[in-house]
């Protein structure tokens, strides 16, 4: 029902742009990781500058000091929830590891994911949701890493869709594919190369509903024990930015991100759209943000880079000035800046960002 009405009020918005949602009306995030204090004076710079909503670490949401100044301040505070991204898990059971088509762990660089289907991980993963909305009442939770393993941060236009990862074909994914849509791996094939190629040539399709089934089901889960806890928790959602024809339709195949089934469990979508990252224009924010909402009738509230991050290419403010811009063009919902502590790292950046939320 609520995310009837929220669809409804931006679909009334978007079809008569003379009501385009006024600033305060507008979402506008800052991810934050850690912060030394004094917290009042972090919320009276974010009240100047028209920042109204905190994506937070779960260390931040867990002090309640943090938490007494972002209420005092009229700051909205989501904790940021990550899913099968999961370091330290992997690192004491290895076992868990989400598998590549050659029979490997699933990893590159700091990317790797755990399996996602296993029972026990994921019912850990609802009760921590569960325990953290309980304990520190976050006005929202914004769920991260909710996909198979990708590391798009560093997939570029061009990009050859067959060299991206398809994962995972661990005994435990092929064997609940087997039985979840009665397709049958012939007994002749060995190993996990030979299993992977006979799914993915002969039931890519299959696979790819099914994978998706995993993430979709997991965001149901989190969805279901936050709002037991809290009604009205506000569930958001990170997006890896493809369009749906992107990489031969990789935000399903690859990433086994279903948008549409994704929003049917959400309140707000938010593509990580990190344009200069992935060596996009800053335009192609807008696009990504109009396509999802399109599509989905949800509020989409793209994230968006502000300083530099794997590239070392210059981020410079005019590109800064328009990817904010963009950002915020209806039918955005507003915008979330990725990171506080890269934005005010470059004081210059903090101005403008405050002239153009003053203009908007
Ligand atoms: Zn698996």
């Amino acid at each position: 029902m609520r995310k009837q009405l929220f669809s409804l009020l931006f679909l009334i918005l978007y079809m008569f742009p003379a009501c385009t949602p006024k600033p305060e009306s507008l979402l506008i995030g800052a991810k934050i990781y850690e912060h030394s204090g004094p917290y009042d004076q972090l919320f009276e710079r974010w009240n100047e500058l028209g920042i109204n909503t905190g994506f937070c670490s779960l260390d931040l949401i867990s002090d309640q000091e943090f938490m007494s100044e972002a209420s005092d301040h009229n700051i909205s505070t989501f904790v940021i929830f990550p899913v099968f991204f999961n370091p330290d898990t992997l690192a004491h059971s290895p076992d868990l590891a989400a598998i590549n088509r050659d029979g490997e762990a699933a990893a590159e660089e700091w990317v790797e994911f755990v399996c996602p289907s296993r029972e026990g991980y994921r019912h850990q993963v609802v009760e921590k949701a569960r325990r953290i909305v309980r304990n520190h009442r976050p006005d929202g939770i914004s769920i991260d890493f909710i996909r198979h393993f990708v590391y798009w941060e560093k997939v570029y236009p061009g990009r050859d869709p067959a060299s991206l990862p398809i994962s995972c074909f661990d005994s435990v994914c092929i064997d609940h594919f087997q039985t979840e849509t009665g397709t049958a791996v012939p007994s002749s094939l060995i190993g996990v190369k030979e299993k992977a190629d006979w799914i993915l040539e002969s039931h890519s399709d299959e696979w790819t509903r099914w994978r998706c089934g995993l993430i979709t089901s997991m965001v149901e889960e989190i969805t279901e024990a936050s709002r037991e806890e809290k009604p009205d928790i506000l569930v958001n959602i990170h997006l890896v930015p493809w369009g749906e024809e992107d990489f031969d339709g990789g935000i399903k195949r690859v990433a086994g991100q279903d948008i549409n089934a994704l929003s049917e469990h959400v309140d707000m979508l938010s593509p990580m759209t990190y344009a200069h990252m992935v060596k996009q224009e800053p335009p192609w924010i807008h696009d990504i943000t109009d396509e999802i909402y399109l599509k989905t009738g949800s509020p989409v509230i793209p994230s968006i880079q502000v300083g530099k991050a794997y590239l070392n290419t210059e981020f410079d403010l005019d590109e800064f000035s328009e990817t904010v811009e963009q950002a915020l063009k209806p039918p955005s919902g507003g915008v979330v800046i990725w990171s506080w502590e890269r934005l005010i790292a470059e004081p210059e950046k903090v101005t403008l960002l405050k002239e153009i939320l003053e203009d908007h």
